[in-house]
């Protein structure tokens, strides 16, 4: 069984080639809550629905959030008067928060009301939260402390970042927890995620990082920078102020001894031997298409069954071709 670690759009892009290329008993997806609270009364789960959405097909490709073909009847009428419309919720995507906290009023987990979901879209796979009790990322920047949306959404990413405050004394979701202490677990599969806001805030749960580590299986991480640029969002300005490396050599040394391998891209091909610690593979990680994420899929779990030579008989052998 693989664990394959995400937040939104970057990691719901090789989810989804993993879920393409892997029975659902084979994997699971732990996906970061860190991004999730409260707004107009609704309880929002960002990274869940866009690992939720990719996987079932119905994701905005051109948003990179939300649902394809969306309306913004409500956004609109909110906005006429007077309502709070920085954060863009569309029509059928707010079906998805009603539901959701409908459901948790009720008294079921974000666990259950995820596998709903899932279920309802008719997703197969394990999408996991990483914890049901709120474990929001706190974002310390040049004007003060903001909460993780106001920083992302509402000040599009422009204070610069000086640190994050994530949730060490909340405890990983019951789901999330059996899954690292799975016997089938074969390796983890860092997605390409921002490591600052989407990764570490699962690395942080209470234990998680250590409990990972101590199941001896590979780690390995596919890189979200590739020829010193994020191919989306703030990966690489976060890293520039942080004063790390923009490189997938940044990448290996923010995550030191978590990493045992690192996937990068042909574009940084010239870049590998900065690269101190992980065994890399060098292979094409844009994913534009279905196919590229199916293909990058197939490489990374060939590469570890490869480098690590997993037990024969262990499942992750059985691959379908992409
Ligand atoms: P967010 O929560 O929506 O910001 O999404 P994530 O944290 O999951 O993903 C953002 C990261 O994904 C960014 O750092 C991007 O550089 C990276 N990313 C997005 N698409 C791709 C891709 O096709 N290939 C690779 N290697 N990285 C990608």
């Amino acid at each position: 069984m693989i664990l394959a670690l995400a937040g939104g759009v970057g990691g719901a892009k090789l989810a989804a080639g993993l879920a393409a290329v892997l029975p659902p008993q084979e994997l699971a997806i732990v996906v970061n809550t860190g991004d999730d609270f409260e707004h107009l009364g609704f309880r929002i789960s960002p990274d869940i629905d866009t690992v939720t959405y990719t996987l079932a097909g119905i994701a905005n490709r051109e948003l990179g959030w939300g649902i394809a073909g969306e309306s913004w009847a409500f956004m609109d009428q909110i906005a006429r008067i007077g309502g709070e419309s920085w954060f863009r919720l569309g029509d059928r995507d707010l079906a998805t928060h009603v539901e959701r906290t409908r459901r948790l009023r009720g008294g079921e987990s974000l666990t259950d009301v995820t596998a709903a979901l899932a279920t309802a879209h008719g997703i197969a796979h394990r999408i996991v939260p990483m914890a049901d009790d709120p474990a929001p990322t706190i974002v310390h920047t040049d004007e003060g402390a903001l909460a993780f949306q106001d920083y992302f959404v509402r000040r599009q990413c422009a204070p610069a970042l000086t640190g994050l405050n994530l949730a060490p004394d909340v405890a990983p979701s019951a789901a999330f927890s059996a899954l690292i202490d799975d016997p089938a677990l074969a390796a983890v599969i860092l997605c390409p995620s921002n490591p600052y806001l989407s990764i570490d805030p699962i690395f942080a749960l209470a234990g998680a990082r250590e409990r990972l580590r101590a199941r001896g299986v590979p780690i390995v991480a596919v890189s979200p920078i590739i020829g010193g640029k994020a191919v989306k969002g703030p990966a690489a300005k976060i890293m520039a102020e942080l004063g790390v490396p923009v490189s997938s050599a940044g990448i290996a040394a923010h995550y030191g001894a978590m990493l045992d391998g690192l996937v990068i891209d042909e574009t940084d091909r010239a870049g590998a031997d900065a690269i101190i610690g992980p065994r890399l593979l060098i292979t094409q990680t844009i994913m534009r298409s279905d196919a590229d994420r199916a293909q990058l899929a197939t490489d990374v779990i060939g590469w570890l069954r490869r480098e690590w030579t997993l037990d024969p008989s262990d499942p992750i052998s059985g691959v379908k071709k992409a």
